[in-house]
């Protein structure tokens, strides 16, 4: 079923001699279409961050605190979506995320999850593609901010990454496993037949999910490498040696770092 690159090549080259107006001309658009599309066969993580890299809940609650002028440890721990726990309505809850976001850059100032960074250079260097799917995009004339700290955070916690989606629909983003913690994103992904890895967090323990569940970045990252290594076998690919290892012979670059002939 599957051939080598030369066979490929060869087969390409022949249909190329064929005139364009015939059936092979048409199985030569398909196979160039076929051959463009090689080239972005990586194995893809679908990650978000809010809940699941970055530590939203407890940044909020810092922010919070400030806000309304209560002892931060008087607010309950682990409130739900909106922090109903905390007696907010949803313009409330806008309201302080706003704040949050363009008075104190929530976005560049998070704490990241524990382990999270550590996790994904060692799954970007065997190889996974990260593709960062964020919903950030929510406040009205604060795209720029929202977005410039997002990449900063990334930056200042070395977390690798190859594409950034500020996106509400991760439905639309193409990925062979994602990581996410709304249960209701969860669902439509696996709507879509997406193969997803609950993060579980307070927003969503009490929540029914029927995704398998990580409650670290331990054992997220073992459930995607598992998930890597599956992908790669049936590739015919050799797997990384060890954990944080690029696989024999690949030259994986990774983002923001030299290759090692630059
Ligand atoms: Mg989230």
């Amino acid at each position: 079923m599957s051939h080598s690159h030369h066979e490929r090549n060869t087969l390409i080259r022949r249909r190329v001699t064929q005139p364009k107006h015939c059936e092979a001309g048409l199985a030569l658009s398909y196979r160039k279409g076929a051959d463009v599309a090689d080239k972005f066969d990586k194995f893809v993580l679908g990650l978000d961050l809010d809940g699941c890299v970055a530590d939203f809940l407890q940044s909020m609650r810092e922010v919070f605190a400030e806000w309304s002028g209560q002892p931060i440890e008087t607010l309950h721990p682990s409130p739900r979506y909106g922090f109903p726990e905390w007696d907010l309505d949803m313009v409330q809850y806008r309201r302080l995320h706003r704040f949050a976001v363009t008075q104190r850059d929530l976005f560049a100032k998070m704490q990241p999850v524990a382990g999270a960074p550590q996790a994904l250079r060692r799954l970007s260097a065997e190889g996974v593609h990260i593709r960062i799917a964020t919903h950030r995009l929510f406040i009205p004339y604060f795209h720029e901010p929202a977005a410039s700290q997002t990449i900063r955070w990334l930056e200042l916690h070395g977390i690798p990454y190859r594409d950034l989606c500020l996106i509400e629909d991760k439905a639309a983003v193409r990925a062979d496993v994602f990581v996410e913690d709304s249960a209701g994103n969860i669902a439509r992904l696996q709507a879509h037949g997406v193969d997803v890895l609950c993060f579980t967090n307070p927003s969503n323990v009490s929540e029914q999910v029927t995704a398998p569940r990580a409650v670290n970045w331990t054992e997220a990252e073992e459930f995607v490498r598992e998930r890597y290594y599956q992908w790669r076998i049936a590739r015919g690919l050799q797997l990384p040696p060890a954990p944080g290892q690029a696989p024999p012979d690949e030259d994986i670059a990774q983002p923001n770092e030299l290759r090692s002939d630059e």
